[in-house]
């Protein structure tokens, strides 16, 4: 693993909403994988609290997944098929003022449309619903 290029790379705040929206799938996926753990996760979270090594804990929490037999490792997790590649979705017509919810701690690329019957998420690393903005 090339820890230099990971850490300069772009994608940290993406790979920062894959945990933020998908927290429980993960540390589901650690814990069925050979490793058994969820120490590569909790290390992302630490580091999102303690303002650590984010980029360097979420390529080694990426390269684990990828061990543990899922090729797209964190870059898997995405609530956007296509992926997540900013606020604008190919396809989805903002002319109207949309209301989204974007990560309240402001930290990850996450965010989510509303949808009729389905309650606002939170944010896993910060464990507080989403916040609502406006496009
Ligand atoms: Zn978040």
């Amino acid at each position: 693993m090339a820890d230099g290029d990971e850490a300069a790379a772009p994608g940290g705040a993406e790979r920062l909403a894959a945990v933020c929206g998908h927290l429980e799938e993960i540390r589901a996926d650690l814990r069925s994988g050979p490793g058994g753990d969820e120490d590569p996760v909790e290390q992302v979270l630490a580091a999102v609290q303690d303002g650590g090594d984010l980029a360097g804990t979420l390529a080694v929490l990426h390269a684990v997944l990828q061990a543990d037999g899922d090729p797209q490792g964190l870059d898997g997790y995405t609530d956007h098929a296509g992926g997540i590649r900013g606020l604008q979705p190919a396809g989805i017509s903002t002319t109207r003022a949309e209301p989204i919810y974007v990560c309240p701690a402001g930290r990850c690329a996450r965010y989510w449309w509303p949808q009729p019957v389905v309650p606002v998420p939170k944010c896993a690393i910060s464990s507080t619903p989403l916040r609502r903005e406006r496009l």
